[in-house]
């Protein structure tokens, strides 16, 4: 009984005009990499929630641990009376992480918070103040997690002013002019013109950045910064919060980087739609905070952890890092074959199901086309199948669909996009 229209307009009344929403629909039900809107139309999931939906929506598994979990209880407050199921997750995510090292974990809600506490916790370890982060790189929308971000419109405008000592370096992105000699000269140059490399704590980034555009870090940047940090005992982190989980064929990103990081910050599709993060790290770098130094109310959520054992499990039984590896061959592909015939699609590319395709005026490499972007997704929506799109000009559509969807709906949607590149390009 309500309309998209009428449940708009009270939005528009009601709700800060500062939270953007991609397609003006309202869900009414959702099941694995479909929704329905309050209207009774149904859509393709290709956005999974941002990246929170690698299991899908009320993945079965999920809903009984979730619901078994209420029957014992919701909240105690980790900090004051513990729970197994944390000190589970932490388990399974020490060993999830690439490096052969100890390592231990700390729980939160957001990825937001995970980012700010691998910066406390490395600040801590190291004794020093500085952080690099890279252009392009997206972190948050706290304080801290916006200095980091190297992406000005919409994220940080009329938000300053930002912490001290944080530095941009270039992201290596070929795509764009910028080699992996490039950007590791833009680090000496930091280190040169802003900050002496013995006062940098960390350098953190993305294995393939997300809000940014869906770039890629080339092997050789990853071993060029990790050289770096080995000369001036500089801690490297991955923030992991859209690649983990299983997103680019391997529980986490980093697994396939010619070098484990330091610490590495996880959230979104690691409990299946429930609010939970992590850093997990070097043990000995997630021990410098004192205790009482690290925690949150709600962090480590006891549902929230019953949900991500239950997607961890549904991993192993369902394989789908196989899953991930194939469903990204077969989107790959099918966009390959769209590019074909769409000029304005310049570039195909993927880690994993983390897909994007990038679009030009013409496929003109130097006029990136953000109005077609829009333009394709928006009519993608009207045809029944939900985008994403992100990138530093505004010109990528973004992949993110459940890792369980069925070839026959990655197919599905496929076709729609199709359909709307004819419709408006
Ligand atoms: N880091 C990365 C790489 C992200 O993609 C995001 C969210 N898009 C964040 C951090 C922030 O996570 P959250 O929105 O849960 O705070």
């Amino acid at each position: 009984h309500f309309t998209n229209a009428a449940l708009l307009a009270r939005r528009h009344a009601a709700v800060a005009r500062g939270v953007g929403q991609a397609h003006e629909i309202f869900v009414q039900k959702a099941r694995n990499a479909e929704l329905w809107d309050v209207e009774g139309r149904r859509y393709i999931d290709f956005a999974g929630g941002i990246a929170v939906l690698n299991t899908g929506h009320l993945h079965a598994g999920v809903v009984a641990a979730v619901k078994a979990q209420l029957d014992l209880y919701t909240h105690t407050c980790f900090q004051v009376v513990a729970y197994e199921p944390y000190v589970e997750v932490a388990e399974r995510l020490n060993t999830l992480a690439p490096g052969a090292f100890a390592k231990k974990t700390l729980l939160l809600t957001t990825g937001a918070e995970a980012v700010e506490n691998a910066i406390k916790i490395a600040r801590a370890h190291t004794g020093r103040p500085g952080v690099i982060a890279f252009t392009g790189g997206y972190h948050g929308r706290t304080n801290m997690t916006l200095g980091l971000t190297g992406k000005v419109a919409p994220y940080k405008i009329g938000f300053g002013p930002f912490p001290g000592e944080v530095y941009h370096a270039l992201f290596s992105n070929a795509l764009h002019g910028v080699s992996v000699q490039d950007a590791l000269h833009s680090v000496e140059l930091l280190f040169k013109n802003d900050i002496e490399p013995q006062r940098v704590a960390a350098f953190i980034l993305e294995p393939v950045q997300g809000e940014g555009g869906f770039y890629i870090a080339p092997p050789e940047f990853i071993s060029g910064l990790k050289a770096l940090a080995d000369r001036y005992g500089i801690l490297l982190i991955a923030d992991e919060v859209q690649t983990g989980a299983g997103r680019t064929g391997t529980w986490f990103a980093c697994e396939q980087w010619p070098v484990a990081p330091d610490l590495i910050t996880t959230a979104k599709s690691l409990a299946g739609g429930f609010p939970l993060a992590g850093v997990v790290g070097r043990a000995e770098v997630m021990d410098a905070p004192a205790p009482g130094g690290l925690g949150g109310t709600y962090a480590g959520s006891p549902v929230a952890c019953a949900a991500a054992l239950a997607v961890i499990e549904a991993f192993e039984q369902e394989k789908l890092l196989a899953r991930s590896q194939d469903m990204g061959a077969q989107l790959v592909r099918g966009l390959k074959d769209m590019a074909a015939k769409v000029p304005a699609i310049g570039d195909v590319r993927g880690l994993g199901a983390m897909v994007a395709i990038e679009l030009f005026e013409a496929g003109d490499k130097a006029r990136p086309d953000a109005d077609l972007t829009k333009k394709v997704v928006a009519e993608a929506a009207r045809r029944g199948l939900i985008l994403l799109s992100c990138g530093t000009y505004g010109n990528v559509v973004r992949i993110l669909v459940p890792l369980t969807a069925s070839n026959e709906l990655l197919d599905e949607g496929l076709a729609i996009l199709a359909d709307s590149f004819a419709a408006v390009a």
